[in-house]
C-alpha cells in the first residue's frame, strides 16, 4: 500500500504512528466509514456501512437508496474522502497533555462511479453481508436480493487513489506516568473487543 501515498495523504504529525502498509487490513476490519464529499462548496460527512476486501485493495463500495445525495454525487464521479476509525482504548495520564486514545484509522481519497451490472451488485452485497456477519451465506442463511430490490439500490464503487493509515498502541506516555511516586493515576481503558478484531 505504500505506493498509494501522495501529497493529500502525507502525514504531518506523529510519524511514529504511520502504518501505511496496514491500511488495507484496517479497512477490512472496520465497521463504519465516514464519507466526506462536497456539493456546491458545502462539505458533508455521512456515516455509512461499506464493503472492502484486500483482494481488491484499490476499491471500496457503498450502497443505499437512490435518493441519497451522497450516493448520487459519487455516481456522477464526485471526489470523495473516506475515513474509517477503530477505537481500541482510552488512555489516561498523570499529565493533562498526555491523555490520548489508542486507535487504528485510515483516510482514503478517491472518486466514485455507479456499479450497473446487477450480478456484480448482488455479489458485492453478499460479500458485504459476509464481512459484517462472518459465515453467513446467500441461499443458506438468507434469500438473495430480488431484481427489483437490486434495481432500487445504488451501489457505488470508489476507486481509491491514495490512502494513509495511523495507529496508536500502548500505555500512557506522559513524563510522570512511569514514576510510581508521582501524584495521580494513569492507564488504559480497553475498548470492548468483538467488533473490530485483533489489534
Ligand atoms: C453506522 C451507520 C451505517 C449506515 N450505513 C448506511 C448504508 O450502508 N447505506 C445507506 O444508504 N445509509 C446508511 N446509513 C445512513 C446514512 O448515514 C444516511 O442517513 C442515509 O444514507 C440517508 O441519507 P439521505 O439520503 O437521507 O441523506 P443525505 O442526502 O445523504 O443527507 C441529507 C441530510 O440528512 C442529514 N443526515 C443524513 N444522514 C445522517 C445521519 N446518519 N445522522 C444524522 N444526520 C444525517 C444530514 O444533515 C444530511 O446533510 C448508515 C448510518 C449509520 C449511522
Amino acid at each position: 500500500m505504500g505506493e498509494m501515498a501522495g501529497e493529500r495523504s502525507r502525514l504531518r504529525q506523529h510519524m511514529d504512528r504511520d502504518v501505511a502498509e496496514r491500511a488495507g487490513e484496517f479497512l477490512e476490519l472496520g465497521a463504519v466509514a465516514h464519507v466526506g464529499f462536497c456539493v456546491d462548496g458545502q462539505p458533508y460527512v455521512i456515516p455509512m456501512s461499506y464493503q472492502y476486501s484486500q483482494a481488491h485493495p484499490e476499491k471500496l463500495y457503498l450502497h443505499g437508496g437512490r435518493p441519497s445525495r451522497l450516493l448520487r454525487t459519487l455516481c456522477e464521479g464526485g471526489l470523495v474522502c473516506v475515513t474509517v476509525t477503530m477505537v481500541d482504548g482510552l488512555v489516561y495520564s498523570k499529565s493533562a497533555m498526555y491523555h490520548s486514545m489508542n486507535y487504528r484509522s485510515v483516510v482514503a481519497f478517491g472518486r466514485g462511479r455507479e456499479v450497473i451490472d446487477s450480478r456484480q451488485k448482488a455479489a458485492l452485497l453478499d460479500a458485504m453481508i459476509a464481512r459484517y456477519h462472518s459465515g453467513r451465506s446467500v441461499g443458506v442463511d438468507y434469500e438473495a436480493a430480488t431484481v427489483a430490490q437490486l434495481e432500487s439500490t445504488l451501489v457505488v464503487e470508489i476507486a481509491i487513489e491514495e490512502m494513509s493509515a495511523k495507529a496508536r498502541f500502548g500505555g500512557p506516555a506522559g513524563p510522570k506516568d512511569a514514576d510510581e511516586t508521582a501524584q495521580g493515576s494513569c492507564g488504559v481503558v480497553q475498548w470492548p473487543d468483538g467488533l473490530h478484531g485483533p489489534r
